[in-house]
C-alpha cells in the first residue's frame, strides 16, 4: 500500500452518465470536528461513511460516530491524513463513492482530486483544475483582474531578486506586504515600511516561505492600512450557476490566524453587499466553480474592497453562515457534488451569529499549544448555542495537529444580543486538564472596541489580555 500511487482506475460509479446518483457511502479524508461534521450530515442524508484516522486518533469521536474506521497510519500528518495510497485503499476496500476532504490536510490539493478521479471516486469539491487555478495566489490573482474583480495593487507576478524587488515596492509606495505565492494560515508575509529593512524582511519570508511550502516565490501587494478581512461565501454547481451566501467578518486575527468570526459583518452595508456579493459571484464564474468556497476580500476604511484569495474548501467558519441563512453547507457540497442544481438565489443574513475558536493553547503564554488530557469538560449549552467539538472528557489532545478543539457558535436577532449570549455561553464552557483560549473569548467580548464593531485586522496587535486569574 505504501508504494507510491496505486495503478488502473477502478470503474464503480461513473458521474458522467450517472449524475443525479445519490452516494451510497462517503469517505472522509479528516479528522477531528470536521470530520465529524460531515459524519453527521450523511447520517441526515442517508449516506454510509467511512472514518480514516492516525494512531494517535483512535480514541477520536469521528472514528466512534462514522460507519466504518481505517487506521491510515502513524501520528505524522504526512504518514497518515496526507498519505494519498493509503487513503485511497481505505476508500477501495470499504467501497466509498464520494470522498469529502474537510478543510486543511488534502483539500486543496489538486493531484489528490484528480487522483480520485481516476479511481472513479467523486471528489466532493471543485475539479483539480479550479483548484489549480486558485491554488496559486499569482495565477489567482490574474484570473480575477480578467474577471474585472478588484485586487489589492501589487508585483502582479514573481520577483525574481532584492533588486526588483526594491524598484517594484517603490512604484506601489510603501508600506508593502511581501506573500509567498504557495502561502497560507499567515506564513510567509512580512510587511515593509521603507526600503532600508527591504532586503532583510525579503530574506525572512523567502526563508519561511521555503521552509513551510517548499517554494520561495515571492510576490509584493500594496499593504492596505487598517483593513478588514471580509469574505464571502459563494455556492456553484456543475452547471455554471454561481450563487452567494453573504459575508463573514474575520478581522479577529492573530498573527493573520482567525480566532472569531461572525456575520453579517458590523462594517457591512446592503450597498457594499451587493457589490461584494456581485464580485464574489463574477470571480466564481470566471471558473466555472463547482463546489461551496470563499472570496477573501480585505475592506479599506473607505468601503473600497480587493480580492485576496479564494478558498476552494469548505472553511473552519462556515458554521456562522449557516446560522444566520439556515442552511447546512456540508449538505449543500454533497448535493451539489451528486449533480444537484442550485436555483441561483443569494442569500442574506437574517440572524447574528459568532464563531469563537476553542483552541488548546495557553493564552498568557503567547498561545502556546496546550496538549494533553481533558480531565473534565461541561460545553456551553441553551437556546442559540451551538458547540461543534469532537472531544469529551476523557479524551487526550495529541500534540501533532491543530490545536483547534472546539467552536463555540452562538446566534440571535442582534449583534448586541448575540455577543451578550457569547458571554453566558463562554462562563459556563469549562475545560480541565488543558488550557485553553476561552479566557481570551471572555475579555474580547466585554471589550468596548469589539462591542462597538470598530476594529481592523491589526486589532489584537494592542490587545491587553491582563494576567490570569
Ligand atoms: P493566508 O493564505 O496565509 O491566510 P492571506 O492572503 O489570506 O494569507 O492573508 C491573511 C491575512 O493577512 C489577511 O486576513 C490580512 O489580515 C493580512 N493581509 C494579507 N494581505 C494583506 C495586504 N495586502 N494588506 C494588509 N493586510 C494583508
Amino acid at each position: 500500500m505504501d508504494g507510491g500511487r496505486l495503478v488502473g482506475p477502478v470503474h464503480r460509479l461513473s458521474f458522467a452518465v450517472n449524475r443525479e446518483k445519490m452516494f451510497d457511502k462517503v469517505l472522509i479524508a479528516n479528522r477531528g470536528e470536521i470530520a465529524l461534521r460531515v459524519i453527521r450530515t450523511c447520517r441526515e442524508m442517508g449516506i454510509k461513511t467511512v472514518a480514516i484516522y492516525s494512531t494517535a486518533d483512535a480514541e477520536s469521536l469521528h472514528v466512534r460516530f462514522a460507519d466504518e474506521a481505517v487506521c491510515v497510519g502513524p501520528p505524522a500528518s504526512k504518514d497518515s491524513y496526507l498519505n494519498i495510497p493509503r487513503i485511497m485503499a481505505a476508500a477501495e476496500i470499504t467501497n466509498a463513492d464520494a470522498i469529502h476532504p474537510g478543510y486543511g490536510f488534502l483539500a486543496e490539493n489538486a493531484d489528490f482530486a484528480e487522483i480520485c478521479g481516476e479511481y472513479g471516486i467523486k471528489f466532493i469539491g471543485p475539479t483539480p483544475m479550479q483548484i489549480r487555478m486558485m491554488g496559486d495566489k499569482i495565477t489567482a490573482k490574474s484570473t480575477m483582474i480578467n474577471a474585472g474583480v478588484p485586487v489589492v495593487p501589487g508585483s502582479g507576478g514573481l520577483i525574481a531578486d532584492v533588486k526588483e524587488g526594491i524598484g517594484l515596492a517603490k512604484g506601489i509606495g510603501y508600506p508593502v506586504i511581501i506573500k509567498a505565492t504557495a502561502g497560507g494560515g499567515g506564513k510567509g508575509m512580512r510587511i515593509i515600511w521603507d526600503e532600508a529593512s527591504f532586503e532583510g524582511q525579503w530574506n525572512m519570508a523567502r526563508n519561511e516561505a521555503k521552509a513551510a511550502f517548499g517554494n520561495d516565490g515571492i510576490y509584493i501587494e500594496k499593504y492596505i492600512e487598517e483593513p478588514r478581512h471580509i469574505e464571502i461565501q459563494i455556492a456553484g454547481d456543475q452547471y455554471g450557476t454561481v450563487c452567494h451566501l453573504s459575508e463573514r467578518e474575520c478581522s479577529i486575527q492573530r498573527r493573520h490566524q482567525k480566532l472569531v468570526e461572525e456575520s453579517p459583518s458590523p462594517f457591512m452595508t446592503p450597498e457594499l453587499r451587493q457589490k461584494m456579493g456581485d464580485a464574489a459571484i463574477k470571480a466564481g464564474e470566471a471558473i466555472n466553480y463547482e463546489g461551496v468556497g470563499t472570496i477573501e476580500f480585505l475592506v479599506d476604511k473607505y468601503r473600497n474592497f480587493y480580492f485576496m484569495e479564494m478558498n476552494t474548501r469548505i472553511q473552519v467558519e462556515h458554521t456562522v453562515t449557516e446560522e444566520v441563512i439556515d442552511h447546512d453547507l456540508i449538505k449543500e457540497q454533497i448535493k451539489i457534488a451528486m449533480g444537484e442544481k442550485i436555483s441561483g438565489k443569494n442569500y442574506i443574513p437574517e440572524m447574528h451569529a459568532i464563531e469563537c475558536r476553542i483552541n488548546a493553547e495557553d493564552v498568557y503564554k503567547d498561545f502556546r499549544p496546550s496538549p494533553g488530557k481533558i480531565v473534565s469538560l461541561h460545553t456551553a449549552k441553551g437556546h442559540g448555542v451551538r458547540v461543534d467539538t469532537h472531544v469529551y472528557a476523557g479524551y487526550t489532545i495529541p500534540p501533532y495537529y491543530d490545536s483547534m478543539i472546539a467552536k463555540l457558535i452562538c446566534r440571535a436577532r442582534t449583534r448586541e444580543e448575540c455577543i451578550t449570549k457569547m458571554e453566558r455561553a463562554l462562563e459556563e464552557f469549562i475545560v480541565e486538564g488543558v488550557k485553553t483560549t476561552i479566557p481570551f473569548h471572555k475579555k474580547l467580548m466585554k471589550d468596548e472596541r469589539f462591542r462597538s464593531g470598530n476594529f481592523h485586522t491589526g486589532f489584537l496587535n494592542d490587545f491587553d489580555l491582563g494576567t490570569e486569574d
